[in-house]
């Protein structure tokens, strides 16, 4: 991974103590969408890896998946798929319930975007506990068989997401990892 965009991240992204509730650290990927350069950084970085891998699809998780992940689709010509959360998404779908701290919450995507022999990046700004990666894993996995990638800008590793989600065989990539 590119070291000087490592330090330029972890020097330029914003982080606010107890947002949105008491005792969260909340790392505010905007501060990238406000600088030109380190977003256009971000962009090429997250393209090596589409290279690396030969992608095919880019898939992004709502919400803030899809901020970074047609930008990168778009740079490398190749489409750009969401998931959403539930009942956002028409036509045929594909569904997932997921656990969260309190009660459960599911994500869609449109059954035929993607193929079995499609290589898949899924993108999102973070990975805290994995909770969403980890479905949106489950949910991929009845859609393509090949191995999947997951790009995050910020992997807040002591929360261990990131760790569960390479158990799973997938190619994981996280331009930083902080403490969360
Ligand atoms: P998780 O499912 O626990 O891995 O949480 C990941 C999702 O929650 C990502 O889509 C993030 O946008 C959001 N998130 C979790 N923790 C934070 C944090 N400390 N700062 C900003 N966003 C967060």
């Amino acid at each position: 991974m590119n070291k000087r965009l490592q330090n330029k991240l972890e020097k330029e992204i914003r982080v606010i103590p107890d947002f949105p509730i008491k005792g969260i650290l909340f790392q505010d990927i905007f501060s990238i969408t406000e600088n030109p350069k380190i977003l256009k950084d971000v962009v090429n970085e997250l393209s090596i890896q589409c290279k690396k891998y030969k992608i095919t699809k880019i898939i992004g998780i709502e919400a803030r998946g899809f901020i970074f992940g047609p930008l990168v689709a778009q740079k490398n010509s190749i489409p750009f798929v969401p998931i959403r959360k539930k009942g956002k998404l028409p036509g045929k779908i594909m569904k997932k319930k997921y656990k969260l701290e309190y009660g459960y919450d599911q994500i869609e995507i449109q059954k035929y975007s993607i193929l079995d022999n499609d290589k898949v990046m899924v993108i999102d700004d973070l990975i805290a506990t994995g909770g969403t990666a980890i479905a949106s894993y489950k949910l991929l996995r009845g859609l393509t068989s090949k191995k999947l990638t997951f790009s995050f800008i910020i992997d807040l590793y002591n929360l261990g997401g990131s760790k569960k989600l390479k158990a799973l065989n997938n190619n994981i990539c996280s331009l930083i990892k902080v403490k969360g």
